[in-house]
């Protein structure tokens, strides 16, 4: 039973070693994060069997379906990329090792009173759109001040999501944006580029990209 993902996690890294090797940068430099929403615990084991070690989700409702089936995985490491409520923030902090999506000093607070160390980054809201969570560019710096203060969270870096376009190019001035953004503040870690935009980004300088529908096929459901 070949489900072709093994092909298809072969096509993502050529991918990803190309732009790496277009934009001088080591492919070490580039983690690959396996977005796994819509799909069951079984993609992600097998996505780890084939070597991959981070993956990622966007509700913790779903997740934690999920999550008996894998958290014993070695070497494993889990991201939650969608928006996070403060009222999901407890058992967020139990199940994810990675919050890419810290927006407010609020948030930060609860997760840093769970007691457990965790790794944050700051989701950047870096265009208009109503519907797009995340922290406002100019609030960033004090966001960030205030993370670090806080004993148990470490901050990596920056997470962005630009407007969704077919053509990756559209997405290049965001993917500028928040480096510019990260260099100011002294932060190394650069969330940005999913299927269709991880050259543009890796060429940018992201450090990690999140990846879905190129490993996994279309989703089913939002
Ligand atoms: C779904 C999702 C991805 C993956 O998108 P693909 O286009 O399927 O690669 C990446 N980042 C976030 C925040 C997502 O919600």
């Amino acid at each position: 039973m070949d489900s072709g993902l093994s092909q298809r996690v072969a096509q993502v890294e050529e991918r990803i070693e190309r732009a790496c090797r277009r934009a001088g940068r080591r492919r070490e430099e580039v983690t690959l994060v396996a977005v796994t929403k819509t799909f069951p615990a079984e993609a992600i084991l097998e996505a780890h069997a084939l070597g991959l070690r981070h993956f990622g989700e966007n509700y913790v409702q779903e997740f934690e379906q999920k999550y008996p089936a894998v958290r014993h995985l070695e070497g494993a490491k889990f991201h939650l990329i969608g928006h996070l409520q403060s009222n999901k923030s407890r058992r967020a902090g139990e199940i994810f090792d990675v919050i890419q999506t810290v927006d407010s000093e609020k948030l930060a607070r609860r997760l840093d009173a769970l007691g457990r160390p965790l790794e944050v980054m700051i989701e950047v809201k870096l265009s208009p759109e109503e519907t797009k969570a995340g922290c406002a560019p100019e609030e960033v710096e004090a966001l960030a001040e205030a993370i670090r203060a806080l004993p148990n969270l470490r901050l990596t870096g920056l997470m962005t999501m630009p407007p969704w376009s077919e053509d990756p190019e559209q997405s290049r001035p965001y993917f500028r944006r928040l480096r510019e953004l990260a260099e100011r503040l002294g932060l190394s870690g650069l969330s940005m580029g999913m299927s269709h935009d991880l050259e543009a980004a890796i060429e940018e300088g992201a450090t990690v990209v999140r990846v879905g529908t190129a490993l996994f096929g279309e989703r089913r459901r939002a």
